[in-house]
């Protein structure tokens, strides 16, 4: 028996019919970007949200950068996010000239800390970009509190966070903007990369139209420097497919969460926490550990696939060593990225194979006590 971190192929095999009809649609319509499949998927995922405009874009990468650069948000400007995320929110502020200024993470729900945020801003502030990792939504009602009084956008990175609700509403929808990936990892996943901006700021999705495309609006007349970012019409298409499975993938999701949290409760070991607002959609299931390593070693020899997300924090990248952060900067962070460990979660993943995670994960820390480890 294995289990695999995740099987895209699985997924993919039950939808094959209507894929191929999708993608044959749009071989055959001869139009293949920015048509009526981008049209339709943007109107779709919009009204999945409960959201006023979407605009497909070509990555979540782009999505967050381009918001940045609607708002006119660059050199001279700060930009708060979270120091426990993966790099890409950290590189949308980067490209678009503006200061990081990271924030620690809480220890319990991994999103950005709350309580941290307001000795962060300066007058130089614009923006804090929260991330709902790894599917769980970040504590919203604060900080649109702190942002209001501040007047800062709040710009969602929600690249890991299809359909997670935070108080009975979708996220990607609260904040001021919104950045979606649709890389086909993610809770809803493309075929090649893909992402999109949803906000109810009409100003904004106007710029953002523009700017994925060469900042024009009319053929051939471009009012602005533009960028070429956009999702694919054949992208488009086969997220249209996706797109109604997705509550239905991400109820599976929350089953299997249920049964790791109910079984693996008596073991030495940090479970994910759940804000009693919160409806996460479980993009990953994460466990801490400070056995960590070894533990990965014995699932990864017992053929249980598992992912650390993310190893090296955005802090201590050699890409980022121009900021000058040390270890010790980010305290939280830096455990986290010793301790933390992704389990195998996805559609269609089995009972069968959800239950040998578990045996594996009992045998092997029984095994590591016997060694005193
Ligand atoms: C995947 C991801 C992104 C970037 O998405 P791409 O489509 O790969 O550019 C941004 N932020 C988070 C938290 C992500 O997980």
């Amino acid at each position: 028996m294995k289990a695999p971190f995740l099987d895209l192929k699985a997924m993919h095999l039950e939808l094959m019919d209507e894929l191929q009809q999708a993608s044959n649609r749009t071989m055959h319509s001869g139009w293949y970007i920015l048509g009526k499949e981008v049209e339709a998927f943007e109107q779709e995922w919009a009204t999945y949200l409960g959201v006023k405009h979407c605009i497909g874009v070509a990555s979540g990468l782009d999505a967050l950068h381009l918001i940045l650069r609607a708002y006119n948000i660059g050199p001279g400007d700060e930009v708060i996010v979270p120091a426990h995320t993966f790099i890409a929110t950290w590189l949308a502020v980067t490209h678009s000239g503006a200061k990081l200024v990271p924030v620690e993470v809480d220890e319990r729900t991994y999103n950005i800390d709350i309580t941290r945020i307001e000795e962060a801003i300066t007058e130089k502030t614009k923006a804090i970009i929260v991330v709902h990792l790894y599917g769980q939504p970040a504590n919203m009602d604060p900080i649109i509190g702190i942002a209001r009084r501040y007047r800062l956008k709040v710009i969602e990175d929600a690249a890991q966070a299809h359909g997670a609700k935070y108080k009975g509403r979708r996220v990607g929808g609260i904040g001021d903007a919104a950045g979606w990936s649709f890389y086909p990892v993610k809770n809803l996943g493309a075929f090649g990369d893909g992402g999109a901006v949803t906000t109810n700021d009409d100003e904004l999705a106007e710029r953002i139209r523009m700017l994925r495309n060469y900042g024009s609006k009319e053929k051939y007349v471009h009012e602005f420097l533009g960028f070429n970012s956009r999702l694919d019409e054949l992208q488009a298409a086969l997220l249209r497919v996706k797109l109604r499975y997705l509550d239905a993938w991400n109820k599976r999701r929350a089953e299997i969460a249920r049964l790791y949290t109910e079984v693996l409760q008596d073991m030495p070991l940090v479970l994910p926490y759940v804000e009693e607002w919160a409806e996460p959609v479980w993009h990953l299931y994460v466990i801490r550990t400070a056995e960590r390593n070894v533990l990965q070693e014995r699932l990864t020899e017992a053929g249980v696939g598992t992912l650390i997300h993310y190893p090296i924090p955005c802090h201590l990248q050699e890409a980022y060593r121009f900021l000058g952060f040390e270890q010790g900067s980010f305290p939280t962070t830096e455990r986290l990225s010793k301790e933390i460990l992704s389990l195998p979660i996805g559609p269609h993943l089995s009972d069968d194979e959800v239950w040998f995670v578990v045996n594996v994960l009992r045998f092997g820390k029984r095994l590591l006590r016997e060694q005193g480890v």
